[in-house]
């Protein structure tokens, strides 16, 4: 199937003009939130093991600061663009006002595939980063966390060099980080969780048991594993996961219709989030192509992988049974296949709501950092929780109000604050 390539920024800027528009936003302001406040893009050398230089590219984009210090992933990808990273950088702004926790938005990222790296490699990535920018980051200016294909140990190697660097120990500088080393628990599961809390909120909404529902899952990585946790301790079935397989370079979806044994399928997963074919073969699963996860006969999709997943040409493959989707990853939608799940009458909880629980809980982790003093998991993800759920609450309530869908609503309420404190601030 023909995949049209999108522009993920263009899609941002164009949700971002329809919302300003309702909200009779002045020229300033359209044209301040319309573009990242900062861009930085450089080169990083690292001396690889063989002995030879390889230079990788770097990025950070710091997209709108008047609400706190910007905050967002570092991505390492090898089909990773400027376009993408400014794309991620708008929507952490939008995401942060919604929780309405006291942070801008950024994103940062490195063209690279970190498959083909050893850990030293990875490393001296992660260390030519921070070197590249560390005076451009810190708890009150910009403060990273993980993305695609980073996670703890990258974080941690980055507050080494940063700390190196300014010669003071500053763990609110990254989140992320491994517990007992500034991170806090709870993180690693916050955006998995969280997209279930607001899950069961969509759910109770439309009277659904979720004991009744059954679930498929783009995505087995941090997000994906986390999500189907929750979902099934919450009585839900999934019968179906895909991932990417590095060594064919395509995707793959993973069926078993009476559902997946999490414990049994993370112990044959590599850990970014790549399941083994022939090994799912042996416990019993089928193995489809990867586009085959968006068609299955479940209740709920969770795309958990990567932006413009579903589009105008694949989007007439959901199945009829599908009343919920809950955008775990970033931008998977495109407007097109948007407008099209509207018409049907899905229930779209969209990404900056769904997937917001891993930046609420990284700000969580920063508060703590900068304490120095860390909180028990029942407070973390119940403090998670009540965020999750006032935030589910207050955009469906506009919504109703509005007729609006509740990517409409949350973009509503989040460009408003923005726009408000810029105000404030008399930046505009
Ligand atoms: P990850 O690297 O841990 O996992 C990504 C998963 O997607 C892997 O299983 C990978 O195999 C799979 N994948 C990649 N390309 C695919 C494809 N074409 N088809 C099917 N599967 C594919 O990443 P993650 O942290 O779980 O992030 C996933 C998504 O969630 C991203 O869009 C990210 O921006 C978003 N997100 C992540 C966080 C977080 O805290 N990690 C927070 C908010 C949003």
């Amino acid at each position: 199937m023909s995949h049209k390539p999108f522009s993920s920024f263009e899609m941002a800027q164009s949700q971002f003009d329809k919302v300003a528009a309702w909200l009779e936003l002045d020229e300033a302001t359209r044209e301040l939130l319309r573009w990242p406040m900062k861009e930085y893009q450089f080169l990083i050398p690292v001396r690889m093991d063989d002995g030879r230089t390889k230079i990788f590219r770097g990025f950070r984009v710091l997209h709108n600061d008047a609400r706190g210090p910007g905050k967002g992933g570092i991505r390492f990808h090898p089909q990773g663009t400027i376009d993408t990273v400014r794309a991620l950088a708008m929507w952490m702004t939008w995401k942060c006002a919604l929780m309405d926790i006291p942070l801008g938005g950024s994103t940062g990222g490195v063209i690279c595939e970190p498959h083909n790296l050893t850990l030293r490699e990875q490393e001296l990535v992660c260390r030519g980063w921070v070197r590249q920018l560390h005076r451009d980051l810190g708890p009150q200016i910009d403060v990273p966390a993980p993305e695609v294909m980073t996670g703890a140990q990258h974080m941690l190697w980055m507050l080494d060099e940063y700390e190196a660097l300014t010669g003071k120990r500053l763990p609110g500088f990254i989140t992320g980080k491994p517990v007992g080393l500034g991170g806090s628990v709870g993180r690693l599961e916050a955006t998995g969780f969280g997209l279930v809390f607001i899950l069961r909120e969509a759910l109770k909404e439309m009277g659904i048991p979720p004991e009744e529902t059954r679930a498929s899952v783009q995505g087995f990585g941090n997000v994906g594993q986390h999500a189907v946790r929750l979902y099934q301790q919450m009585g839900g079935r999934v019968t179906c996961v895909s991932c990417w397989d590095q060594k064919d370079a395509t995707s793959y979806s993973f069926k078993k219709e009476s559902g997946i044994d999490l414990e049994a399928l993370l112990n044959i997963t590599d850990r970014f989030g790549g399941i083994d074919k022939k090994k799912a073969l042996d416990s019993g699963y089928e193995v489809l192509p990867g586009s085959a996860w968006l068609e299955q006969d479940v209740d709920i999709l969770i795309p958990a992988a990567l932006e413009n997943q579903i589009f105008g040409d694949n989007v007439g493959l959901i199945h009829p049974r599908v009343r919920v989707i809950a955008e775990g990853a970033n931008g998977p939608t495109t407007a097109e296949a948007d407008q099209a799940i509207r018409e049907r009458g899905i229930f779209l909880v969209p990404d900056i709501l769904a997937n917001a629980g891993g930046v609420t809980c990284s700000y969580f982790e920063q508060v703590q950092s900068n304490m120095n003093y860390y909180w028990e998991k029942d407070e973390v993800l119940g403090k998670l929780d009540v965020k999750m759920t006032a935030a589910f609450d207050s955009v469906l309530e506009l919504s109703k109000k509005k007729g609006l869908s509740m990517r409409e609503a949350a973009f509503f309420i989040a460009v408003a604050r923005v726009a408000q404190a810029c105000r404030d601030r008399g930046w505009v």
